[in-house]
């Protein structure tokens, strides 16, 4: 009966997930949603559509830190409020969007923007924000925190961002532990382990639960273990790929180590099917140091990429479509990275997996 009861009551959705945009839209945007002629870019940072009806739109794009404090949340607010009728949004690379309804705010906008430190660009061909995962702030497992790489990165490419220059859009993310957030990018910065991870024996018994981190291992390089009599766990290091699954279950399997806990760069990942199909990253320098606060290595392989590829690519070319036709010898040769043993996809289950290393080429 009470099984009959469940059935017969309709479920009621969880008010916990995203809202409703509508409500929140530029009351032109909503008249003219998915009415619209045509849009251009009349200057880098500035988007303009115009609709069959004849309304007009211009979005002003501004880079953001992404993690704000509220003083910089209330100065855009505030900006908001004065140029744009209090309507923004937020783009999936943490920039902000400005939508105004008049031409004559859009230069008075801009210049109240760089004027409290926001640039604007991203748009078209340019060097989008750094996409990022969370960090010291909101995660308890990065070997670094990325959005500090990103603010350090981004002085470096601040240029890039506000004009249009390269040759198709170019896509960073920075990752701060090797398996969860990250992502596909063009180019991207991640944590690399080096070491196996060291157990606290003492503490294993009390905070994790064995069974499920011998399962979490990737190459059942973890075994449950007595040690000084009490239950823990031992990891085979022959078979162990650092891969730093074993630490967000287990705390006590430490694996972030201010040495052996590096940066690596990967390139060539894309994730729209535009022009060619979506692409994996392959990594290309390995071993970098984690060089807070303004981890230089790290920028200057990156820069070196990228300035080789806005050098060499042709027009529209994303950087793996570029890679892909001059192929990963010459890929090395033009940027002069060395090509190490690193690089290559020596595991044992290499065959199977998703040949995501440059040796493939080779
Ligand atoms: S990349 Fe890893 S460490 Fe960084 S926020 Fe995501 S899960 Fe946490
Ligand atoms: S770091 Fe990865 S491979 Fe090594 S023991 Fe932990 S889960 Fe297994």
């Amino acid at each position: 009966m009470a099984q009959a009861q469940v059935q017969d009551k309709p479920r009621r959705a969880v008010e916990s997930g995203v809202p409703d945009n509508q409500q929140y839209l530029h009351p032109l945007l909503k008249k003219n949603y998915g009415n619209w002629k045509y849009h251009d870019r009349p200057r880098p940072g500035v988007l303009h559509h115009v609709a069959h009806g004849g309304d007009e739109v211009w979005t002003v794009r501004a880079g953001t830190q992404r993690q704000m404090d509220i003083h910089t949340v209330r100065t855009l607010c505030d900006i908001a409020d004065q140029y744009a009728d209090g309507h923004v949004r937020f783009t999936i690379r943490s920039n902000i969007e400005f939508m105004l309804s008049k031409q004559q705010r859009v230069a008075p906008l801009i210049e109240a923007l760089e004027g409290a430190g926001f640039p604007v660009g991203g748009t078209g061909n340019s060097v989008t924000m750094i996409a990022h995962t969370q960090g010291w702030l909101h995660c308890d497992i990065p070997g670094t925190d990325a959005s500090g790489v990103v603010k350090a990165l981004m002085d470096e490419l601040y240029e890039e961002f506000k004009r249009e220059e390269m040759p198709n859009r170019v896509h960073l993310s920075t990752s701060c532990c090797e398996i969860n957030c990250g992502g596909q990018a063009d180019i991207a910065i991640i944590v690399q382990h080096t070491k196996p991870p060291k157990i606290n024996h003492d503490l294993v018994a009390n905070v994790c639960e064995r069974p499920a981190v011998v399962a979490r291992c990737p190459v059942a390089a973890i075994r449950p273990a007595l040690v000084n009599g009490r239950p823990s766990l031992e990891v085979d290091e022959k078979k162990c790929i650092c891969c730093g699954a074993c630490y967000p279950p287990c705390p006590p399997m430490q694996i972030n180590d201010p040495v052996h806990s590096k940066f690596a760069v990967w390139v060539g990942g894309k994730n729209s099917n535009a022009r060619a199909k979506p692409t994996f990253m392959k990594m290309v320098a390995s071993g970098l140091p984690n060089n807070p606060p303004r981890w230089p290595e790290v920028s200057d392989i990156v820069k070196k990429i990228l300035y080789t590829y806005k050098e060499d690519a042709r027009a529209w070319e994303r950087l793996s479509d570029w890679v892909e036709r001059i192929g990963w010898p010459r890929f090395f040769e033009k940027t002069g990275l060395p090509f190490t043993k690193y690089l290559i996809d020596d595991w044992r289950g290499a065959r199977a997996n998703l040949n995501a290393s440059t040796h493939i080429r080779f």
